[in-house]
């Protein structure tokens, strides 16, 4: 018999009926003779609701205080899964990310996992009970209650399941299973059984948001396995897997992410002098500001350009930044765009394939969208576009990677 380690997020658990039916099918697998550890967010919108409150009161509150603040949606669902379970006579206890010593760093609201101590649960589990685990939350050597940054019950799962050696990590979600893009942007998405973990990581990294970024990275470190379904349906999933070498022969492009988050900066007539980058990028650092995409173009007479994205949250501020730094450096102007959408392809196949830009550029050139930016690392190539254009470039790239899922006739 397993031990599983099961995640439902928000969706899952969005209302009581909802919680229900997962209460239902933990107490299955718990007949089956599984070990059971379930992970749950909180109901789907209420950490925005939590968010809105906080920003009624003031526009910058404490970091400290928005984390004793947002867990406690967590910790609502995580009393009524286990009142559901007891109630279909399934022993089940709840417990909150402190309660369980979830050991973070003292990072508020993006905190790291530094260690769990498995002993409680251990005890539960041996006990013939169902540990019903807080996502999201964990608590600093000083005892402050932490989060680990939006969408981070998937990383408390995959934590756990580390800590536990878990079987599997399965994550229950409102779709079953890892698509070749968001299937709520482009209908002809079609369902992965498999993605390697290198893939996922890009793919989460790039914006498809279906895993938290941290959840892959550590079961990636740890070698978990971990798997992606629905709450509402059966079916297998989707595995996040090690690469395969001895897979049959990989497609080129796996999947298409896409994110709607950023925004554009560019700084112009800057002197084009050695520590030009660094006078204009440390600023921005130094302001806790996260810099993606960076573009220098060719200087000429002695001035050059500097296009780099932000996040959109930190567009104002980044853009307060720059103007100053131009003044400094004698600059000719700061130019800002925030309605971009940054467009990736990704494919462990790509290492083995030339010629898959140009047919990127072919695709979105056919559709009369003009490419802003352009990155590209071993198996993945980003471009910024008007975010006018993100559904049209990605529905055609889709296409054009012949990712479409087949077409199920009328008669069928
Ligand atoms: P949960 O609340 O269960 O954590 P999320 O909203 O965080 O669910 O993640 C699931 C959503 O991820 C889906 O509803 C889907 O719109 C989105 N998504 C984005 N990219 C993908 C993809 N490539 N495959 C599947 N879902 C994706
Ligand atoms: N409730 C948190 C969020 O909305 C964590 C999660 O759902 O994973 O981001
Ligand atoms: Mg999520």
């Amino acid at each position: 018999m397993a031990l599983l380690v099961q995640k439902y997020g928000g969706t899952s658990v969005g209302t009581t009926e909802r919680i229900e039916a997962v209460a239902d099918k933990v107490s299955r697998f718990r007949k089956d003779g599984h070990s059971v550890v379930v992970v749950v967010s909180a109901m789907s919108g209420e950490t925005n609701r939590l968010i809105g409150l906080a920003s009624d009161i003031m526009e910058e509150p404490t970091p400290r205080e928005m984390d004793v603040l947002v867990s406690t949606g967590e910790q609502v669902t995580i009393a009524l899964l286990s009142m559901a379970l007891q109630k279909r006579g399934c022993d089940a206890r709840s417990y909150t990310g402190s309660q369980v010593r979830i050991l973070t760093d003292s990072s508020h609201t993006k905190a790291r996992i530094k260690q769990i101590d498995e002993q409680r649960m251990r005890e539960d589990l041996d006990a013939g009970r169902v540990v019903v685990v807080a996502g999201f939350q964990g608590m600093d050597d000083n005892g402050n209650i932490t989060t680990l940054g939006r969408g981070g019950s998937d990383t408390t799962a995959v934590a756990l399941a580390a800590a536990l050696k878990a079987d599997e990590c399965q994550i229950y979600t409102d779709v079953d299973g890892v698509y070749t893009t968001d299937p709520r942007v482009v209908d002809t998405a079609r369902r992965l059984d498999r993605i390697t973990f290198e893939e996922m990581l890009e793919m989460a990294s790039l914006g498809s948001k279906v895993l938290q970024i941290r959840a892959v990275e550590f079961a990636g470190k740890y070698n978990v396995p971990l798997r992606v379904l629905s709450s509402f349906q059966e079916g297998g999933g989707t595995l996040i897997t090690l690469e395969d070498e001895n897979a049959m022969e990989q497609p080129v492009v796996s999947g298409i992410a896409f994110n709607r988050d950023e925004a554009k900066l560019t700084i112009a007539g800057v002197p084009d002098t050695p520590g030009s980058a660094l006078r204009i990028l440390k600023p921005v650092s130094d302001a806790n500001i996260e810099v993606d995409m960076i573009v220098q173009n060719v200087g000429e007479d002695n001035r050059t350009a500097f296009t780099f994205t932000v996040h959109r949250n930190d567009f104002k501020r980044a853009k307060e930044v720059l103007q100053r730094v131009a003044d400094e450096l004698g600059a000719r102007e700061v130019a800002g765009d925030g309605k971009i959408a940054k467009v990736s392809i990704v494919g462990v196949g790509m290492r083995s394939h030339a010629g898959v830009a140009t047919q990127m550029f072919e695709s979105l050139s056919n559709e009369g969208i003009n490419i802003q930016m352009i990155s590209t690392s071993e198996i993945k190539i980003s471009v910024v576009i008007d975010e006018k254009y993100l559904e049209l470039a990605v529905r055609a790239l889709h296409s054009t990677f012949e990712l479409d899922k087949a077409a199920v006739s009328e008669e069928a």
